[in-house]
């Protein structure tokens, strides 16, 4: 087990007298980890970074920074690197003078200053550009600058709030992959937060979904992925097919369901209640097998689907398969494999024992 680094326990936070921010997070940060932060919109993820970072204080609970209680340590005193959405470059400062400022306020003399501000700049790759100003450089340039910045005084911690959301895509992509790779190499202990779940799946070593200011699951991108806690996680993390029905049977960790639209369905018993009770079978797109594409014949599993609409997407077809009485799940099949069935008309579908799972409808329980 690598050793804690950050260790967030039973905080809260309520702004005034609206509901809390963060309910109750108890949450451990690993020595050299990168932790992502993931969820939706206002689910708390800046304030949890807020705090840690020292500009909001919690209403309860206790942060630790090394074992150390930092209630009363000042934002400068925590030696936390913090890289925000929005660069805050200084303009008339030059790049170089950007990466050196947090250790032109250390003190540090300018010999080593110099030598520690090369040595970020190329990190990040802008070794030609110490002295340009920001507005001279592009968006993506302008956040490795940051970045850098954050790095020369080599914190224990860097937290980043959204750092490539002002980024266009491609750009994005690259600049995760050089994240990723920056912490790989330097072993520096990263906090992220961000509300793409691609994003998270890219970079990190772990993921904790926020909804509602809580944590409904905190795991390594696979194991989130292929076993989500609930189904606020099964239904943000990745794309899921989340059909209502009723318990029909139950057996410890296996149950029957009988969806909405009509069939029975068996799946496994992740978070839902007994016989009786509302839920959500999950299935992802890409576990559905489509008959005539997968195979002629699904065997005695398939249940029959209508054929709504094909969605031709280079790498894959996206089809969209009605299942009587207004469900609709989503396919997601490689191209250039068997025959699709005409729009319209009859397909079957089925799907591998294991690949649906049953969630409380959490919804429906108000
Ligand atoms: P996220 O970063 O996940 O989008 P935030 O932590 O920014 O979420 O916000 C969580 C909740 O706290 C939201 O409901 C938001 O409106 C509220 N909130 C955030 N900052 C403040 C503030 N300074 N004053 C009052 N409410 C705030
Ligand atoms: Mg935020």
């Amino acid at each position: 087990m690598a050793e804690t680094l950050v260790r967030f326990e039973g905080v809260r936070k309520t702004y005034g007298g609206t509901a809390a921010a963060v309910v109750g997070l108890d949450l451990d940060i690993a020595r050299g980890e990168l932790l992502t932060l993931l969820g939706p919109s206002g689910s708390g993820k800046t304030t949890t970074l807020m705090m840690l970072a020292g500009f909001e204080m919690p209403s309860a609970g206790r942060i630790l920074l090394e074992g150390r209680d930092i209630a009363h340590t000042a934002p400068h005193r925590r030696g936390i690197g913090v890289v925000f959405q929005s660069y805050a470059l200084f303009p008339h400062m030059t790049v170089a003078e950007n990466v050196a400022f947090p250790l032109s306020v250390r003190s540090i003399g300018r010999g080593e200053r110099d030598e520690r501000t090369r040595k970020a700049l190329a990190m990040v790759r802008l070794d030609g550009f110490a002295d340009r100003r920001p507005a001279q450089l592009s968006g993506g340039q302008q956040q490795r600058v940051a970045l850098a910045r954050a790095l020369v005084f080599e914190p224990p911690i860097v937290l980043l709030d959204e750092p490539l959301g002002a980024l266009d895509k491609a750009l994005r992509e690259e600049m995760q992959l050089e994240i990723r790779h920056l912490h790989q190499r330097l072993g520096v202990t990263m906090m992220y937060v961000t509300h793409d779940q691609a994003e998270a799946l890219t970079l990190s070593d772990r993921i904790a979904v926020f909804e509602g200011g809580r944590i409904r699951q905190c795991a390594d991108p696979k194991r989130l992925y292929d076993r989500p806690a609930d189904a606020f996680v099964a239904g943000f993390v990745g794309e899921n097919n989340l059909l209502p029905g009723i318990v029909a049977t139950r057996e410890g960790d296996d149950c029957t369901v009988r969806l909405a639209c009509g069939p029975v369905v068996s799946a496994q018993a992740v978070d839902c209640g007994g016989v009786g009770e509302r839920c959500l079978v999950a299935i992802r797109p890409e576990r559905i097998a489509v008959a005539g594409v997968d195979a002629a014949d699904l065997g005695e599993r398939a249940m029959p689907a209508t054929l709504q609409e094909a969605i031709f997407l280079g790498d894959h077809v996206r089809l969209r398969l009605g299942l009587g009485d207004g469900g609709e799940v989503l396919a997601k099949r490689p191209t250039g494999i068997g025959t699709l069935p005409e729009p319209g008309g009859p397909a079957s579908i089925a799907w591998p024992e294991g690949a649906a799972f049953a969630f409380r409808d959490a919804a429906k329980q108000g």
